[in-house]
């Protein structure tokens, strides 16, 4: 909001008295910083190497025309992806970011020291590939998976867990066998209906008839998104009925 001043002035002229208006002001200004990307991930939507930073300057305008800037300006990162912006400048966004991936690295370590002591634990093998995930360390998910079997076979989450790993590869017809067998253990589970119903909409080809029904026995358990999903899947179900007539014809 800028802030104006009116400031009235007398004029003195020889002939005329008469008066004028000076509108004083300030405005915020932003703009790019110029330097590369931050080498870091984004904490709300995870992409790399979308931080910038810009900078919020206070601008001194007259007539709302900015004629020079007020100080420095307060420094921002931004993600070019999502949007959001956090309060600090990137250089010193990028060591948070280092020293947070640091801690939970430390911490993977430790939960899979634990698993090797306690190979059974589904709880602690589930904790590590959803902490492995959030980091987009998918193939070391993957690898904790495969070395502690006894843990994933007895844990139909593990199962969705890993199911989900395998989504976010892209590889669904992996996620798909880890959802089934999770549902072969609980036919009740949500959580394995929403995203096999997901992994059947992205997967080449795409199964929106397969996909709708999941995606169903996720709403029935209301488990949220479940309707955008089918709306989705209604769609691609819609556009795919179309191609069929158009080859038919
Ligand atoms: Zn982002």
């Amino acid at each position: 909001m800028p802030l104006i001043m009116l400031v009235g002035v007398a004029a003195r002229r020889p002939t005329e008295r008469g008066g004028f208006i000076l509108l004083f002001g300030s405005k915020r200004v932003m703009s790019n910083e110029t330097g590369e990307a931050v080498d870091a991930r984004c904490p709300r939507c995870g992409a790399t190497g979308s931080l910038k930073g810009i900078r919020v300057r206070q601008w001194f305008t007259i007539f709302f025309c900015p004629l020079f800037p007020l100080g420095s300006g307060q420094r921002f990162t931004q993600c070019t992806k999502c949007n959001a912006s956090f309060a600090m400048p990137p250089e010193q966004f990028a060591g948070a970011a280092a020293k947070a991936d640091a801690v939970q690295t430390q911490r993977s370590i430790t939960m899979y020291n634990s698993l090797r002591n306690s190979p059974a634990n589904s709880v602690t093998l589930n904790e590590l590939m959803q902490l492995y995930g959030s980091l987009g360390e998918y193939k070391q998910a993957v690898s904790a998976a495969a070395d502690f079997p006894v843990a994933l076979n007895n844990s139909e989450q593990c199962m969705v867990t890993l199911g989900r790993v395998y989504v976010s590869q892209n590889d669904y017809a992996a996620a798909l066998q880890w959802f089934d067998a999770a549902l072969a253990r609980n036919p009740d589970l949500p959580e394995a209906q929403f995203y096999k119903a997901v992994a059947h909409l992205r997967g080449t080809p795409s199964d929106p008839a397969k996909a709708i029904a999941a995606a169903r026995m996720a709403r029935k358990a209301e488990w949220p998104g479940a309707d955008d999903l089918i709306s989705e899947a209604e769609a691609a179900a819609g556009n795919s009925n179309d191609e069929i007539r158009m080859t038919n014809q």
